[in-house]
């Protein structure tokens, strides 16, 4: 779950909580994995995380472009 997708991981948490009460879910666990938002740099091509207020690239010092990363929102694997 990227932190820009618009979700937050403990509302899911709560409402799947909620919703899967008196069902084969109850009880189940989610494993949540954050992904943090990256940067590429526009210069030298490496990803970084972006720092408020910036979008400064920590290697050369150019200027960081958004990505899709840190927009993900899927299932990878399911249990049973
Ligand atoms: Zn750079």
């Amino acid at each position: 779950m990227g932190d820009y997708s618009g979700y937050v991981a403990s509302s899911i948490e709560l409402y799947f909580g909620i919703i899967a009460e008196g069902t084969l879910c109850e009880n189940a666990k989610l494993n949540i994995k954050r992904v943090k938002p990256m940067l590429k740099c526009g210069e030298c091509g490496i990803l970084f995380e972006r720092k408020p207020f910036s979008f400064e690239c920590p290697s050369c010092g150019g200027q960081g472009s958004p990505t899709k990363i840190g927009h993900e929102f899927y299932i990878e694997s399911i249990e049973i």
